[in-house]
């Protein structure tokens, strides 16, 4: 029975079992590869503000989700690093669904200048973090740097 068949009787189903090679790439886009850059190139974060509405996206967007305005080159601007530790939740299972030894904490940060938030990792020795409280991105050294959102590290606490 090839695939091309249809069943009949669902007794006829067979199961395969096998993997399949699945290959993917993943592009940020236009404002995401300017943002990536300039985050691995200067170590700045940079978000686009809306001429319309005057919200900041962080990451930067190229178009404004609220009212699609095209955000050109003259909306960039850098913001943070430091800003407001919106929310946070201790995570107790790694990507693979492994149950770690302690929790890896992450929270939603607003960074100084931006009206969105965003999701990453916080590092807390103390494990002390409250809502509102002020956190600031550590960058990873610049020679470590790939373009991607974790060349932020972690946030920590101020
Ligand atoms: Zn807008």
């Amino acid at each position: 029975m090839s695939l091309l068949n249809n069943l009949e009787h669902p007794t006829d189903a067979r199961i395969w079992r096998g993997d399949l090679p699945v290959y993917h790439r993943y592009t940020a886009g236009v404002a995401g590869e300017k943002f990536l850059r300039a985050l691995k190139d200067q170590g700045a974060v940079y978000g686009t503000r809306c001429p319309t509405c005057g919200y900041v996206y962080v990451p930067a967007r190229l178009y404004c989700e609220r009212d699609a305005t095209h955000l050109d080159d003259s909306t960039w601007a850098p913001v943070g690093p430091a800003g407001a530790l919106v929310s946070f939740s201790a995570v107790w299972v790694d990507l693979d669904g492994k149950r770690l030894d302690a929790p890896q904490w992450v929270g939603l940060v607003r960074l100084k200048g931006a009206s969105s938030v965003l999701m990453h990792y916080l590092q807390t020795p103390t494990g002390a973090l409250h809502a509102g409280m002020t956190v600031q991105a550590v960058l990873k050294p610049a020679n470590e740097r790939v373009g991607s959102i974790t060349d932020i590290a972690y946030f920590k606490p101020l």
